[in-house]
């Protein structure tokens, strides 16, 4: 057996400032280690997008919306040497876009993290002492992150880290403990570390792993990870000019771009291994309109997923930028949203984001395992209108929630969650469908190897109806029409759910009229989906732009839905009405 590459973590963070600092202190060798019951019933899923501009109000935190600048996944802020450089001069400079090199077309392949046999080996020792199952999950991620503020490089990063987990199970009992050290003695304490929640002794038995077949929902020919920096840049300096120059009252605009290439192993004392190489990217613009009397708005838009670069000559920055100054623009002039109980009117598609948070978080395989979930022991029964068929699915080509595999190595399905109104599965991961006596789902996903997999969404959207949409905005007299939402909160206990809004305008007999500011969604999740009264029959993905948050992981996930009817769903706002 080859001895394992040595840490392979690298991260190179270029600013705009021009002081260069050296690498921060050496890395840490220590192996972490914790015990992961899930606990708090709270999740959220926010929007990612970029920061709109300096002067755009900042949201409160407790409100757990995430609407920082998109950063590099988190799994790259490891405690690795970091460096900060000076910009070169020649990337803030269009014209080395012209001396980008362009990598030939190949499929790439999932790398191998550590080797097969040392997996096996950690295996072993995670089962020595008695223990139900072991499983170590390795992964290597390159990421790159580019914001452009005001027509200036803000940040330009590149990370690349890697690691290993290892979870040992003993009837509900975990251990978990994971190193960023990749030297094989490392990795044995690290298992021997996951391996105490099983407290016995005994000798590690035999463990062999077999290489499991997968799907294929995003093959990536033309990866945004073999295009240079230069050509990312110019995509965001193309954005920045087309919003400016969509609508002279666009003053301020940020635009940003952050792709990833995952590889993750995963192999179980079940026999398997499996891999797979997941890769993402996303641009982003937010924008900021001024109007009179200093009135601000700002409008933010964007998307990617699983897909290859040349998905951005069709899903164009000029056209992301002229949605994005659209939204700031149209609520100019916003009138405060009237308060108390509507009919509401979801647009098409990031709508979606209401259904992952009313009902998607509440049919997680933990929360009804534990009995937390309002959910919980309801499966055959009528928990929404007979309009409502609620779908899972990561299987949706290239979608930003889709998975080949989920973080257990098992393949992911697509599951009817509710049909007709009838509750009809749960998602599960691989332990709370073992301790339900139910089959995974392949809804298993950890943020990254420093955490246990969870029962999670991937691709979560509404079945389309009959309606067309035009004749589900003539059917209301007096309502609102949410356009765009800013992201939300549900506490799955009681289903209670707040959403922000951040396009709305008001239907009155049967149009659309004026834009409203400041309105919020408030309601419980079953009670909404009862009076769900018209759905659509143009059915849309979001672009691909959702980060899920659960116990502090983030994972993306997809979201959809046709134009729907709510009836009598608080608005919250600011005047009554
Ligand atoms: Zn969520």
């Amino acid at each position: 057996m080859a001895a394992a590459r040595s840490s392979t973590r690298r991260s190179v963070a270029w600013t705009s400032s021009s002081k260069s600092s050296p690498p921060k202190g050496a890395k840490s060798k220590a192996v972490k280690s914790k015990v992961t019951p899930a606990k708090g019933a709270k999740s959220n899923v926010a929007k990612s997008k970029a920061s709109p501009a300096k002067t755009a109000k900042s949201k409160a935190v407790k409100s757990k919306v995430a609407k920082s600048p998109p950063k590099p996944a988190k799994t790259v802020k490891s405690k690795a040497a970091k460096s900060k450089v000076a910009l070169p001069a020649e990337v803030n400079d269009r014209s080395v876009s012209g001396a980008a090199v362009v990598g030939l077309p190949t499929v790439r392949r999932p790398r191998q993290v550590i080797p097969q046999a040392l997996m096996e080996r950690l295996i072993s020792i995670g089962m020595a002492g008695g223990a139900d199952f072991a499983e170590v999950y390795a992964e290597h991620v390159t990421t790159t992150a580019l914001v452009l503020d005001e027509g200036v490089v803000r940040s330009a990063n590149v990370n690349e880290s890697a690691g290993v987990g290892v979870r040992v199970v003993k009837g509900v009992q975990v251990g978990y403990a994971y190193s960023d050290d990749l030297e094989p003695a490392t990795l044995l304490r690290t298992a021997q570390t996951a391996a105490l929640v099983a407290r016995g002794t005994g000798e590690p038995p035999p463990v062999q792993v077999s290489r499991r077949a997968l799907p294929e929902h995003y093959r990536i020919n033309d990866s945004a990870s073999d295009v240079s920096l230069a050509r990312k840049l110019e995509m965001l300096r193309r954005a920045d000019a087309a919003a400016r120059a969509c609508d002279a009252r666009i003053r301020q605009v940020s635009a940003s771009w952050v792709d990833s290439s995952k590889s993750v192993n995963v192999a179980s004392s079940r026999g398997h291994y499996a891999e797979d190489l997941q890769e993402m990217c996303r641009i982003n613009v937010g924008t900021v309109a001024f109007g009179e009397g200093g009135e601000r708005r700002t409008g933010s838009y964007g998307g990617g997923g699983r897909v290859p670069f040349g998905h951005f000559e069709s899903f164009r920055p000029e056209a992301v930028a002229a949605e994005s100054a659209r939204q700031a623009v149209s609520m100019l002039g916003a009138v405060e949203a009237p308060a108390g109980p509507s009919t509401v009117v979801l647009a098409p598609g990031w709508s979606g984001v209401l259904l992952h948070e009313a009902v998607g978080h509440g049919l997680e395989a933990d929360f009804i395992r534990k009995g937390t979930s309002l959910f919980a022991g309801k499966l055959g029964e009528k928990v929404a209108s007979e309009l409502v068929t609620v779908i899972d699915d990561g299987t949706v080509a290239q979608g930003r929630g889709s998975l080949n595999m989920d973080d257990e190595g098992n393949p992911a399905q697509r599951k009817v969650l509710i049909e007709n109104g009838i509750l009809k599965g749960y998602l599960y991961d691989d332990l709370n469908a073992r301790l339900m006596g139910a089959q995974t789902t392949g809804s298993g996903r950890r943020e990254s190897f420093r955490h246990a997999p969870l029962p999670r969404m991937t691709n979560t959207f509404l079945a389309p109806g009959q309606h067309d949409p035009g004749e589900i905005v003539r059917s209301v007299s007096k309502g609102l029409y949410a356009a765009n939402f800013g992201g939300g909160q549900v506490d799955i206990t009681n289903g209670n759910f707040v959403f922000e809004v951040s396009e709305a305008y008001l239907i009155e007999d049967g149009r659309i009229t004026r834009p409203v500011r400041g309105a919020t969604l408030i309601g419980v999740g079953p009670v909404a989906l009862r009076n769900v009264s018209m759905v659509g029959n143009d059915p849309r993905h979001d672009p691909g732009l959702g980060t899920c948050g659960k116990d502090g992981q983030s994972v993306p996930v997809g979201v959809g839905l046709p134009t729907v009817r709510i009836d009598d769903i608080t608005v919250g706002g600011t005047r009554m009405g």
